[in-house]
């Protein structure tokens, strides 16, 4: 058995740590029986149980308010295998992170839960000794019941998703009077002119009136005893979120009541997963200027969503809101996994890549992408020591980018994980080389942004 050497922690007499059995890790308790069990038994699984006690008995394993922080990061890991390579890289920036982040969405295709998601970042942080901290974030969350799910876990962060609240036609109705706060005037936001004549306001109105009653009820039920830090999302829109209703939304919220820490914008341009911005960065940069301006104003920071490989805008995300932001990255440490399987199991990944591409219409009923399928190049005229290069191709990293879930739970004839299994095994073999993988991609999101060291 191979003992995680950072992972020995020792608390009034009891020796903690977690060790390599082989095809799985394990937890080990000696002197105390903390983890309950049969006299004599000091190994136990790495299940929710473990898990719950060790936050417990180690505060740094369970997830803590962040997002207030200068900066923040969102590092969603859809296969909870990622956190050892997202800890080498967060420690050397002063950086808060975000491990646990998922959507339902998210939970749904890959067949997990958040108490999964969870665990898995408890004990990382355990094993590496990660004790800054770092968030959870129940993502995209819509409805009461999946709020209420994360909170009870013990969520910190909940992005709360109006999209289906919002209006935009301009036809939704608002419970507040707001014509003497509002019509008429303009505001000056560090030199930016935000002006609500009668049809500007009646406009946001009809657009965001009501997804905000529905955030101030979300927020009334769930979040006024301050345990948990509020994300508004309003970015899963067709349509870039103009000055005026970021600052129109802002408003409200903070008028009555909400202490709303980010406000992701939808930004012009689009932010595809996982490839690099698509428009005209000069456009974005002045917009993210008012957008950093409007949340210096309100005391939120503007959150980034889908902000993986963004890299020709990083350097505005970072310069305009003067290094305050949160942003979130997603199914990247995915890529970095398929770019392990095509380096190391060619067979695996030529049989995965060739799913993928059957099977990409049905995933694409989740994403939004514009792939063009047709100039990837053909799997056969491909050697296997080219492979990795796919992942250097815009289309085919969307290609794997949006399949994951369907790639993770496909099942043979006779019901059996078509890849899964052999997946899992072989991440396995090649932490190190993933979690280095990692190190290096996050790390230049960092940089990027400008974000400094430690
Ligand atoms: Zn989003």
């Amino acid at each position: 058995m191979n003992i995680y050497s950072k992972s020995v922690h020792f608390l009034d007499g009891a020796k903690v740590y977690i060790a390599d059995n082989g095809d799985k890790d394990v937890l080990i308790c000696e002197g105390k029986a903390y983890f309950g069990g049969a006299e004599g038994t000091n190994q136990f699984e790495l299940n929710h149980e473990t898990a719950c006690t060790l936050r417990r008995l180690f505060p740094f394993t369970a997830p803590k308010r962040v997002l207030g922080e200068q900066r923040s990061i969102g590092l969603g890991d859809r296969l909870g295998i990622a956190t050892p390579g997202h800890i080498k890289v967060i420690s050397k920036y002063d950086i808060m992170p975000v491990f646990a982040q998922q959507s339902i969405r998210e939970l749904d295709l890959t067949g997990r839960r958040y108490e999964d998601v969870l665990d898995a970042v408890t004990f990382a942080v355990f094993r590496e000794d990660f004790t800054r901290g770092f968030g959870a974030d129940g993502d995209h969350l819509k409805r009461p019941e999946d709020i209420e799910y994360a909170l009870k876990l013990g969520f910190t962060m909940l992005t709360l998703d109006l999209s289906e609240h919002i209006h935009h036609n301009a036809d939704g109705i608002y419970s507040q009077d707001v014509d003497g706060i509002y019509l008429g005037k303009t505001f000056d936001v560090e030199g930016h002119a935000i002006s609500f004549t009668k049809p500007e306001l009646e406009r946001v109105k009809g657009i965001y009136g009501e997804a905000l009653d529905f955030a101030m009820q979300m927020y009334d039920r769930f979040l006024k005893d301050g345990n948990c830090d509020l994300e508004i999302s309003i970015d899963e829109t067709d349509t870039p979120t103009a000055p005026s209703e970021h600052f129109f939304v802002a408003s409200e919220l903070k008028r009555r009541g909400a202490d709303v820490k980010t406000i992701a914008p939808r930004f012009i341009g689009e932010f595809q997963k996982g490839i690099d911005y698509i428009g005209d960065p000069v456009a974005f940069d002045a917009e993210m200027e008012v957008h950093a301006a409007i949340a210096r104003h309100f005391g939120h920071k503007v959150s980034v969503h889908s902000g993986s490989d963004k890299f020709s805008v990083f350097a505005s995300v970072g310069n305009r809101t003067r290094q305050k932001y949160h942003v979130k990255t997603a199914g990247t440490n995915w890529l970095e996994a398929m770019r392990i399987v095509a380096q190391a199991d060619t067979e695996l990944y030529r049989k995965i890549h060739s799913f993928a591409l059957a099977h990409f219409e049905e995933a694409k009923k989740y994403y939004h992408v514009t792939t063009d399928l047709s100039a990837i190049k053909p799997l056969e005229d491909v050697k296997d020591c080219e492979l990795p290069e796919f992942f250097a191709d815009n289309n085919a990293r969307q290609l794997i980018h949006i399949t994951y879930g369907l790639i993770l739970n496909a099942k043979d004839d006779e019901g059996r994980p078509l890849f899964r299994n052999r997946l899992y095994k072989l991440w396995r073999e090649h932490e190190e080389e993933y979690a280095l993988a990692l190190e290096k991609h996050i790390g230049k999101h960092l940089e990027m942004l400008g974000c400094p060291k430690a």
